[in-house]
């Protein structure tokens, strides 16, 4: 038999506290949304009226980018919206069922209190992130930063950390050379922040005993931003499962900005993206006018030396390499389908998974991206990886697949990264003649980072000695 000992002043406090008074954090105000009974559905769409269809029905297509050289797309529908699309005979099959029933086995699963748990074995919100960041600082002191690249709309913290070994820089440099990995561009993507917070931890943790590891840590500096989209992260974990943009409020409802149509390469092009701030890839009303994006590339800038980023999303499991936002080719495309098919295929060896790579031309564009930028503002080898998993889950991944999915990521990132042929600097996959001529020039100024290998900012006499290393051996990896 219990009683209380504090009387009903105290239940009183409590109920006062819970109500949210005037220091309460600023929340999205969203009404909690039910998946019941709604199905997504894999569509061949004929031509652009079947698109726009499609995406009135739905205002929700599954897809980040493209599924595949099929030319599927799969969308969220009501079930009472699957005559109309056997009216306008849009052939389509059923790949999730029951969309909410999904939802509540995730949530039942990780809800359980008794089981404990290890970080990769349940996903995420953004306080444990945010706690597991510390908890990494901690464990390895003076290898990992804790960084603040910005605050998102609702204020919360874009934090991240940067990660390298003690080895110092080449050639006296203050810095090394920079990686940069961000996720969750997309709420609801949770498996992309899971995937992040896995290559930090796996490459400290296998430094002592892995050669690619130590390689790698020792010859770059890796920074992590987990989840780029805090708020949107928030809506996710809190009111709608399936939330995708950021917080932006119009017309007085939280409506959001798509943050992967927001960057300013490619920033509406192509109808690569939407004007409309009801759709799912609004792309906001100006280039990085989201101050999630704002932060993400000032940080990006604020680096002496950007040598390589992915952009991590969910799902599909495609590596996508520049432009997202049309079709020509980009410079160095030869460089970009080496490393692209070699992480394809070390993913393949890890796991077993089948991803496959490509450009826009594998079916769709999408302007404005994060990768665009990256490759376009900074000329650092920028990819996107569209996790796991094909569709049978979609952004409800089930917590099994955590870990294998983690894998993927680890495979393919660190085969990007011994993948980069830096003194390749026309990259078409010889370090030769037409490079050194390339490194001449940018060495003859100086101060420019073009030829910059040591990761000072600068093309100098040190960077000469990194070259010419390379052009005696040649050929890239
Ligand atoms: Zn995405």
């Amino acid at each position: 038999m219990y009683r209380s000992v504090f009387g009903p002043a105290l239940c009183f406090a409590f109920a006062f506290a819970t109500s949210g008074g005037p220091t309460a954090p600023v929340q999205a105000v969203l009404p909690h949304e039910s998946y019941e009974g709604q199905k997504v559905v894999r569509v061949t769409p004929r031509n652009a009226g079947d698109l726009m269809l499609l995406d009135q029905i739905s205002g929700d297509r599954w897809n980040c980018g493209p599924v595949g050289k099929s030319g599927e797309a799969d969308f969220r529908v009501r079930p009472e919206d699957l005559p109309t699309l056997d009216r306008a005979g849009i052939q389509y099959r059923v790949i999730i069922d029951d969309v909410q029933k999904l939802i509540d086995q995730e949530q039942a699963g990780m809800a359980n209190p008794f089981e404990d748990r290890a970080f990769f074995d349940a996903f995420q919100n953004y306080a444990s992130v945010n706690s597991y960041i510390d908890t990494l600082a901690a464990a390895y002191p003076g290898w990992v930063t804790r960084i603040s690249v910005g605050n998102s709309i609702q204020s919360r913290d874009i934090f991240g950390c940067r990660i390298t070994s003690p080895v110092p820089p080449l050639g006296g440099s203050p810095r090394k050379p920079v990686v940069f990995f961000n996720s969750c561009q997309h709420a609801r993507e949770w498996i992309s922040v899971m995937v992040d917070m896995y290559i930090a931890t796996q490459l400290l943790s296998t430094y002592s005993t892995d050669s690619v590891a130590k390689q790698l840590l020792d010859t770059y500096e890796f920074v992590f931003v987990p989840i780029s989209n805090p708020d949107g992260y928030n809506i996710s974990w809190t009111s709608q499962r399936l939330w995708r943009k950021n917080a932006r409020v119009i017309s007085g409802t939280v409506r959001g900005v798509d943050t992967n149509r927001n960057w300013s390469v490619g920033w509406g092009l192509n109808s690569g993206s939407s004007g409309s701030s009801s759709s799912d890839t609004y792309r906001g009303s100006a280039p990085f006018s989201e101050p999630e994006t704002q932060a993400l590339s000032n940080y990006a800038l604020s680096v002496p030396k950007l040598v390589a980023s992915i952009d991590f999303h969910s799902y599909s499991q495609l590596v996508l390499r520049p432009w997202t936002y049309q079709y020509t080719s980009p410079p160095g495309k030869i460089a970009f389908d080496r490393i692209g098919n070699a992480m394809v295929n070390a993913i393949a060896s890890k796991t077993g998974a089948s991803y496959e790579y490509g450009g826009p031309e594998i079916l769709y564009l999408a302007s404005g991206t994060a990768p665009d930028w990256f490759f376009g503002a900074t000329g650092a080898v920028a990819l996107t990886i569209e996790l796991r998993d094909t569709g049978q889950y979609g952004f409800v991944l089930p917590t099994s697949l955590i870990l294998p999915t983690c894998q993927d990521a680890y495979a393919a990132a660190t085969t990007m990264v011994t993948g980069l042929c830096r003194a390749d600097l026309n990259r078409d996959n010889f370090v030769d003649d037409a490079d050194f001529v390339q490194f001449a020039g940018a060495y003859d100024i100086f101060l420019t980072n073009a030829g910059d290998f040591t990761g000072d900012g600068q093309t100098d006499d040190n960077d000469f000695v990194y070259f010419a290393g390379a052009y005696d051996s040649f050929v890239c990896p």
